[in-house]
């Protein structure tokens, strides 16, 4: 038994080399893929209901690595806020994006996702103010997607920030509403424009009534509070239907489009998606 013991310990002792050496591998290869510009952004439409158009595009980090291929942001993004590459990474997504939607026409919004690491660093309302100046883009075009981590840690320095952004006229969202732990009560600290429905609860509600009566709150919620409801992740038609039946006012998600690279927004928008 001791033997055996002896044996398990090193496989893990060995299986642990091999998830740090791993971990380190993918550290150097994400220190080096901005000056590489392997970063590129992908956009997925915003569909509100009641015009039924296209209000704007989320645009969503995407690492094309030379020796990896395509890195899904969920890889790398916890990495890039841990070795302090999120600030750098953030700020080439806030210019790229404002560069890219101003090129689109004047009715359309970007929404950008901003991670609490981000927050720290002092240079977030610089980098809004230059890239909106830089690109020209109108400060009502841009939308800032926070989840209530951000919040979480300092909530006086976050909402003061978040003021003086939303002074300015950029329009601020809470992303994966629902999923934290304080979502409700963040709603009282700060006026959001926007609150997106996590995905889970929109593709729970298909078999789940009590995920369906949570989007249906969540809903009439947004409205007596007169922000904008998106519901996320909407599939199915389904979904699509009952998303709308219970009173959101937006919807993302496969059922409009996945997100897609900046060259094919064009000939996306001219095929008029769900008219
Ligand atoms: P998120 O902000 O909640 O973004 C929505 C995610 O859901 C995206 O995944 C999107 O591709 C995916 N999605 C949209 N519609 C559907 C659908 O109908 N079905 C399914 N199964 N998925 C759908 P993605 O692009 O992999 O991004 C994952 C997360 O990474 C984002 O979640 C966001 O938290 C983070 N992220 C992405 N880009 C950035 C960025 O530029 N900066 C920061 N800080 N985080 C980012
Ligand atoms: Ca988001
Ligand atoms: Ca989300
Ligand atoms: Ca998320």
């Amino acid at each position: 038994a001791k033997q055996g013991g002896r044996s398990t310990f090193r496989f893990f002792e060995s299986a642990m080399d091999e998830q740090m050496q791993a971990r380190r591998r993918l550290e150097i290869d994400l220190r080096r893929a901005l000056a590489l510009r392997e970063f590129t952004l992908f956009y997925q439409p915003q569909f509100n209901l009641a015009s039924r158009k296209v209000t704007g595009f989320e645009a969503l980090l995407r690492w094309r690595s030379e020796s990896r291929g395509m890195v899904p942001p969920a890889e790398f993004i916890p990495l890039a806020e841990e070795i302090g590459l999120i600030s750098p990474i953030g700020e080439w997504v806030i210019r790229t994006a404002c560069r890219e939607a101003a090129g689109w026409a004047d009715n359309l919004s970007v929404a950008v996702n901003v991670s609490a690491v981000q927050f720290r660093s002092r240079t977030l309302l610089s980098t809004i103010v230059s890239a909106l100046a830089e690109s020209g883009l109108a400060p009502n075009r841009l939308e800032l997607e926070i989840t209530e981590s951000v919040l979480l840690e300092d909530l006086g320095a976050a909402t003061s920030l978040l003021n003086s952004v939303r002074e300015m006229g950029v329009r601020v969202s809470m992303d994966d509403f629902g999923t934290g732990y304080s979502s409700l009560s963040y709603l009282r600290s700060f006026p959001f424009d926007k609150i997106k429905i996590d995905q889970s609860f929109v593709r729970a509600g298909d078999q789940d009534p009590g995920a369906a009566a949570i989007v249906r709150a969540i809903a009439a919620l947004g409205q007596s509070l007169g922000m904008t409801v998106t519901a996320e992740g909407v599939e199915t038609d389904d979904q699509f239907a009952n998303v709308l039946a219970v009173g959101c006012t937006d919807v993302q998600g496969y059922a409009i489009s996945r997100p897609m690279p900046a060259d094919q927004i064009a000939a996306f928008l001219t095929s008029s998606p769900r008219d």
